[in-house]
């Protein structure tokens, strides 16, 4: 399974709808400082709710809607179409979907999730992914600073990781539940 494309709007830089395509084995994105290619990571996280492990550049969720001198639309969306004809995630259908949209209010933010064009909650939308070894611990994305900080961590935090990209860290935590009851 990979990214086929990404559709972002109004999205950070991205100030209307830009369709991003990718292909099946490898994909660079380049352009000069400040033209918008840490955003598309940006927009990834964003979308599929990884944001909560490590951080996404932006200090409120409302600063990834595009703004200019404090003018914008006030929402934003960002799908992922997903290539699914290898099945890895266990549904019969080609084009797997994940949408996420934020819209300012007032008090905040909402935000909105949909899986295959359903609504949906962030957990739901983690409990699918996961099928396909999507998760906000499982380093699918690799962050600037990641790859020299798993080299100096402790060997034990180290193990931690490994685990947790192996999928074993879930079964740990409900060894540790098990034993504790
Ligand atoms: P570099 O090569 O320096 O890493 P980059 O291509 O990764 O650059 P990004 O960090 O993705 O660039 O994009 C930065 C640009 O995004 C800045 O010009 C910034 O003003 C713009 N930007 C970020 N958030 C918003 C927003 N909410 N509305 C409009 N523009 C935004
Ligand atoms: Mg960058």
């Amino acid at each position: 399974m990979h990214i086929k494309e990404i559709e972002l709007t109004n999205f950070k830089s991205f100030g209307k709808k830009v369709k991003i395509p990718f292909f099946d084995d490898f994909t660079t994105i380049s352009g000069p400082n400040g033209s918008g290619k840490s955003n598309v990571i940006d927009s990834v996280l964003f979308c599929l709710g990884l944001s909560n492990s490590r951080t996404m550049r932006a200090e409120k969720l409302t600063d990834l809607i595009y703004s200019v001198d404090g003018k914008g639309p006030g929402s934003a969306e960002v799908t992922i179409r997903f290539d699914n004809t290898d099945r890895e995630m266990p549904i019969d259908q080609d084009e797997i979907s994940v949408t996420r949209r934020i819209k300012s209010s007032d008090s905040g933010y909402y935000s909105y999730y949909y899986f295959n064009d359903k609504p949906c909650s962030l957990s739901e939308m983690h409990e699918q992914l996961g099928k396909a070894q999507i998760s906000p611990d499982g380093y699918n994305v690799i962050m600037q600073g990641d790859v020299t900080r798993i080299i100096e961590t402790s060997d034990t935090e180290r193990r931690r990781i490994i685990d947790e990209i192996a999928g074993t860290a879930e079964f740990d935590d409900k060894t540790d539940k098990a034993l504790s009851e």
